[in-house]
């Protein structure tokens, strides 16, 4: 038995013990919130991510440390990996912080991105636009997600206000792409070299944030292999080991990069019901040197988000296969509560149950892309 050491102890550290428990492992996890909803189930050192003297008896008890959150700083996870084993590497860490280090790889590997620029000034802001064109997209380097520290530039009158809403941190500014599909690859890559991925997945965002998820993608098998050889060149350039997630545009027949999470990831959810072994339980065997899982589709699945407060169980419930998923987390606007994952052989028969239980929750606008896709044929 190894003792896993998570740092950030929110629902995919939550996930990572529900996976790895079966396999014999123990887990703690470090967070300064004392009700992070992993500490339900698993011992809680409550402390701050550069309190290194606090964090002393946890490096020295873990065998192998990982992350549930992409913004531990790099300090600490390189004062980690100078105490133990830290999977994936401080180096993929700090690449995937940065969106202007992680765009930059992503042109030296061959894959595309939108036009972008560093922007560090009011002046640059302008030299900016006039490389990407409007619309553009101004985000903060670091510390941004589920579209947070974003704005979006229609007009050039907006710069002033985009300015003042993000200025003053290190940014980068992306042309605006009218994608007709955000799609995912997560994938695992293994102490020994050993690959894998999942289905390609398709991705529907409100407000910045996840929405729905739907895999596998059938008769997209051309876009997946291009997908996933880049997700493969990613993970060896940074000897990644562990799962990751490798965001992407579809825009004709343009594959664009958007980022790269570098932990198990969200729109990798259906993967617990959806296959025969889950990206949480991948992340454990990878990150412990363990022989991977499969990785194939059990039929098609799609996983609902509940953002801000978890709705009425009971209409997911009484469908069969399907799973509800509750973090055990206090409802907060925007906050990601829990979610549920609705597996079918058939797409139609699974666009059904979406059907009924967007219905039943009145959450049809929720359901209603992923069921036009099931419905289409190609998703
Ligand atoms: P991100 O945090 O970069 O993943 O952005 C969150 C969401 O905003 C993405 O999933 C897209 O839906 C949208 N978005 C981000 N960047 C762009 C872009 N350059 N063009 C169009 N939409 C974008």
């Amino acid at each position: 038995m190894a003792t896993i050491g998570i740092l950030g102890g929110g629902q995919l550290a939550r996930m990572l013990v529900l996976a790895g428990t079966p396999l014999g492992q123990r887990f703690r996890v470090v967070d300064s919130a004392a009700d992070a909803c992993a500490a339900q189930i698993a011992p809680l050192l409550q402390a701050d991510w550069n309190d290194f003297a606090a964090l002393e008896p946890f490096a020295a008890e873990s065998d192998v440390v990982t992350f549930d959150f992409e913004n531990v700083p790099a300090a600490t996870a390189e004062w980690m990996a100078a105490r133990t084993r830290v999977f994936p590497n401080p180096v993929a860490l700090s690449t995937a912080q940065d969106r202007l280090a992680e765009k930059t790889l992503f042109g030296r590997i061959g894959l595309d991105t939108p036009t972008f620029a560093a922007v560090d000034s009011r002046e640059d802001l302008e030299r900016a636009v006039a490389a990407t064109g409007l619309p553009a997209v101004l985000k903060t380097r670091r510390f941004g997600y589920d579209g947070k520290g974003q704005y979006v530039l229609r007009a050039p009158g907006d710069l002033d206000a985009a300015w003042q809403a993000l200025g003053g941190v290190p940014l980068i500014l992306e042309a605006f792409v009218p994608f007709e599909r955000e799609v995912s690859v997560v994938a695992v890559r293994s102490r020994s070299g050993e690959f894998r991925h999942y289905p390609l997945t398709r991705n529907w965002h409100a407000s910045g944030i996840l929405s729905a998820s739907l895999a596998p993608l059938r008769g997209e098998e051309a876009l997946e292999a291009r997908a996933v050889a880049h997700a493969r060149r990613l993970a060896e350039h940074l000897d990644y080991v562990g799962v990751f997630a490798l965001e992407l545009f579809v825009h004709g027949e343009r594959l664009l990069g958007n980022e790269m999470a570098p932990r198990v990831h969200n729109s990798g959810h259906w993967t617990i019901e959806g296959t025969a072994c889950s990206q949480f339980e991948n992340h454990v065997r990878a990150i412990l040197g363990l022989p991977l899982g499969d990785t194939h589709a059990l039929g098609h699945s799609v996983m609902l988000n509940w953002i801000g407060t978890l709705p009425d169980a009971g209409p997911v419930l009484r469908e069969p296969r399907a799973h509800w998923h509750d973090y055990g987390k206090s409802p907060r606007a925007g906050r990601k509560v829990g979610h549920a994952t609705i597996c079918g052989d058939d797409p139609h028969e699974l666009a059904d149950r979406l059907e009924r239980i967007g219905a039943a929750l009145d959450r049809a606008d929720q359901v209603a892309p992923a069921v036009a896709a099931l419905r289409s044929g190609s998703p």
